[in-house]
């Protein structure tokens, strides 16, 4: 008998498949409740909604509703409640426990350290809360049944003028939890050549970083990332599309810059549900993961923002296994994608594909495999009533 190809998975078993999570915003994970606790214990007033579920369904409107100053205005709301060390220590840690209960077995969580300074932290204070807690949420973790290991990346912002010091901030806490740099905010208008100083700086220390780009801005944002900048993953990326001609009869030609992209096996780090928000893709099956994953671009699953969106990574993997028709096998591909271009060293990576992510995907196969063989399989006359 031939070897069925290990079939669509259902949705009990992408939460328990190990998954790689590259791409994840830690102000925008937070627990709706946790977002309300902390707001009544620092006297912060200006929350549209004091009930977490109301306040959850208010994030995700907001995120929903095309309007740019709503969605960040959702920013201020987790932000205005991350500006102390407990506040940072709390929903890192609640952030590393989601995403462990969502079956992440590796993930990088990104945040601006400038951006938690009002309540009178130093950076380095920041970035030490928030390394105390995702240890703290790796081990409530483990306690529950879950391991997950989480590093982080520091942001530095588009429009501000720190990127340097973050990314020298992020230089120094290299050896303990910090596994690289980025940058984020409006693309238009803040070209990533503006920070070119802090990429150089980043390059000649042999650290790491990735960049927002080619998400709502179009090729110029991702060749300059690429050729003036030197990132190391495309953050979104997905406007590469943009590059690749696709003709009537379905063959496919790629530009220069699409076949750059693929050639050198850059990381792109999609995040689908928050494109669909941003406008960035119109719907699931039309969004360019699809075609990028059918001509083998390094594509990487990823959530971007859980509370604005709604979504963990499991729920990304739902929608693409409902869009294309995804199987363990594909599933398997994008995970091992991610975990090859994480910033921890290649040994590490390797162990984890090897040592976690395969023997998790072979047992979910394995469970395939018997399911179909037995029930598909027709009873054989006279046995079934045991003569
Ligand atoms: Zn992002």
């Amino acid at each position: 008998m031939q070897n069925p190809k290990p079939g669509v998975p259902t949705r009990e078993q992408i939460r328990r498949a190990p998954k790689v999570l590259l791409h994840d915003h830690l102000d925008g994970g937070l627990r709706p409740g946790t977002v309300v606790d902390i707001a009544r214990e620092t006297g912060y007033d200006a929350l549209p909604e004091t009930d977490p579920d109301k306040l959850g369904t208010w994030f995700r409107a907001a995120a929903d509703s095309g309007s740019l100053e709503r969605y960040l205005e959702t920013f201020a709301h987790t932000c205005a409640v991350m500006q102390t060390r407990d506040a940072l220590v709390r929903v890192a840690a609640e952030c590393a426990e989601d995403l462990a209960a969502d079956g992440v077995v590796y993930a990088e969580v990104r945040y601006a350290p400038e951006q938690h300074l009002e309540g009178g932290l130093t950076l380095e204070e920041v970035v030490e809360a928030v390394n105390a807690g995702f240890r703290e949420g790796e081990r409530r973790a483990r306690e529950g049944g879950n391991r997950i290991r989480v590093g982080a990346l520091l942001t530095a912002m588009r429009h501000a003028a720190r990127s340097q010091e973050i990314a020298e901030l992020a230089n120094s806490y290299r050896d303990s939890g910090v596994v690289g740099f980025d940058i984020a905010g409006a693309e238009a208008g803040y070209p990533p050549t503006r920070h070119l100083d802090a990429f150089e700086y980043m390059k000649r220390e042999n650290n790491h970083f990735t960049i927002h780009a080619g998400e709502a801005f179009g090729l110029p944002s991702i060749w300059q990332a690429l050729q003036w900048c030197g990132a190391d993953r495309l953050g979104h990326g997905v406007r590469i599309i943009d590059d690749i001609e696709a003709g009537p009869g379905g063959q496919v030609s790629l530009g220069r810059l699409a076949s750059y992209v693929r050639d050198k096996r850059v990381p792109l780090e999609m995040c689908p549900t928050s494109n669909l928000q941003t406008g960035a893709a119109s719907s699931y099956a039309e969004h360019p993961i699809g075609l990028l994953r059918r001509l083998y671009f390094r594509v990487t699953v990823n959530t971007d923002n859980r509370l604005m969106s709604g979504t963990s990574l499991s729920r990304e993997f739902e929608h693409l296994v409902e869009a294309f028709g995804y199987t363990l096998d594909d599933m398997q591909w994008f995970t091992v994608n991610a975990m090859k271009s994480a910033f921890i060293p290649f040994d590490e990576r390797l162990a984890m594909i090897n040592e976690v992510i395969k023997p998790g995907y072979a047992e979910l196969k394995a469970e395939w495999l018997f399911d179909q063989a037995t029930s598909e399989r027709p009873l054989a006359s006279g046995s079934a009533r045991g003569e």
